[in-house]
């Protein structure tokens, strides 16, 4: 019998088949979260003219050297107006905040510096000390200028470089796309989870928590269905899935008489590069490729273990990485940290184990490997890799490496964080 690959060794031959998709023009709004695929180059000044920051008076700094004058008010600007008259000596002119400085002024008195009563044709007194030139003024060009480059490839886009897409004016903008991918959870005794099931029946939660995790992750979700461990129906429903860049199957993949995945998967001709890994749970995941021929057209296709948390757990291990990678991010995997176990632990079996947990204080960086004294891994009763319930109240996995071995209370153990629990994820690339 073959070695079975441990994590690293899957993880890297399914990121080997997960070159980052071809780029494509999509619409700003569907452009979050994407890596930019393209330089964006201004094509605005921003701002487009010199404007005053403040609500106040335009003004001749060379007026106001004692600090005090009484103005006349020549004009009243609010933005989106263009000026029609310059500020001449003992002039000013109303201006409201993003509005046009006017020729001849050279700064803004923001109007609580006022007396506030200046009206077109009226004076306005100023008494707010010393102005000095460029007061209050954001020049032209100040944050953007025309023909500079504002965003390079390879950035990823926040809600930030959104609004900073929108200011220079693309409507479209060329991206990696995030992967779309298709679910299909098999089994003859799944029934829809808003069904009440019948006698041998259970409802189908692998759907809703892969489509979960999916979003999660950024990808988008173009098919959930499900099949009965029936040839013709799978081969159906799998040949649908086969067309999205990620298939992700659950159930029907481990040694059962009615596991028809791997073979239904094999007569369809996507070629396996592995089956079955040396990990708890998830150990019967399956991966292989559907690349037809004369086609330009890729699938990635998952086979994972029905068991909801074997199906959480490889997906978070395997899935995970492989969809970020598509999208063109590198590390698309969950931060580990190190902790302390706040009670003894007894691992036992030939396979690493991956423990659902709680965490509390503060941890280390992520990735440095390095030990946080505040980092505290409490295991939960967990009963398998059938219950779900119990992953509900968990914040993260501890990883106990093969082998029998009681792990004293402040053993030092690799924990995965789901979320923030134990600091913010690195997600910034
Ligand atoms: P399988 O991998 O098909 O052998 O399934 C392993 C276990 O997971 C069985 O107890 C199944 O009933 C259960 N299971 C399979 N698919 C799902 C699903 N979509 N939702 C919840 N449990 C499932
Ligand atoms: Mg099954």
């Amino acid at each position: 019998m073959t070695r079975l690959l441990n994590v690293d060794e899957a993880r890297m031959q399914v990121l080997a088949q997960a070159a980052p998709l071809p780029l494509r023009s999509v619409p700003l709004a569907e452009a979050l979260g994407c890596v930019l695929g393209e330089d964006v180059v201004s094509d605005i000044d921003s701002p487009p003219h010199d404007k005053s920051v403040v609500d106040g008076y335009a003004v001749r700094s060379a007026d106001l050297a004692a600090g005090i004058a009484e103005l006349l008010v020549v004009e009243e600007l609010t933005a989106g107006m263009v000026p029609r008259q310059a500020v001449g000596p003992g002039q000013a002119a109303r201006i409201m905040t993003g509005a046009p400085i006017p020729a001849g002024a050279d700064a803004v008195v923001m109007v609580e510096k006022t007396d506030g009563g200046g009206r077109v044709g009226l004076p306005v007194s100023i008494r707010g000390g010393p102005v000095r030139a460029g007061q209050n003024i954001m020049r032209r060009a100040a944050s953007l200028a025309r023909g500079q480059k504002v965003l390079a490839a390879g950035r990823r886009l926040r809600a930030i470089e959104c609004g900073l897409l929108a200011e220079v004016g693309r409507g479209t903008v060329q991206v990696i796309p995030q992967p779309c991918v298709a679910v299909l959870a098999t089994g003859n005794e799944l029934v829809p989870h808003t069904a009440v099931p019948g006698p041998g029946q259970i409802r189908n939660s692998n759907g809703p928590l892969l489509e979960g995790l999916i979003r999660e992750a950024g990808a988008t979700v173009g098919l959930a269905a499900s099949a009965a461990d029936d040839k013709a129906a799978l081969r159906a429903a799998i040949e649908r899935g086969l067309t999205h860049d990620v298939l992700l199957i659950s159930g029907g993949v481990s040694a059962g008489v009615l596991d028809l995945v791997p073979a239904t998967l094999a007569e369809l001709g996507v070629r396996e590069v592995f089956h079955k890994v040396n990990i708890k749970p998830g150990k019967p995941l399956w991966f292989g490729v559907w690349h037809p021929s004369e086609t330009t057209h890729r699938c990635l296709v998952f086979g994972l273990p029905g068991n909801p948390v074997s199906t959480l757990v490889s997906f978070l291990l395997f899935v995970r990485p492989a969809l970020a990678a598509l999208a063109g991010r590198k590390n698309g995997g969950l931060p580990q940290w190190k902790g302390h176990l706040t009670q003894s632990f007894r691992q036992h079996g030939d396979r690493p184990t991956y423990w659902p947990v709680t965490l509390s204080g503060c941890a280390s960086t992520p990735g440095s490997g390095t030990a946080s004294p505040g980092l505290a891994v409490a295991p939960l009763a967990w009963k398998g890799s059938g219950d779900l319930a119990t992953l509900s109240q968990a914040q993260g996995l501890a990883v106990f490496p093969a082998g029998d071995c009681e792990f004293e209370p402040g053993s030092e153990v690799t924990v995965i964080a789901f979320s923030s629990a134990a600091g913010e994820p690195a997600d910034f690339e």
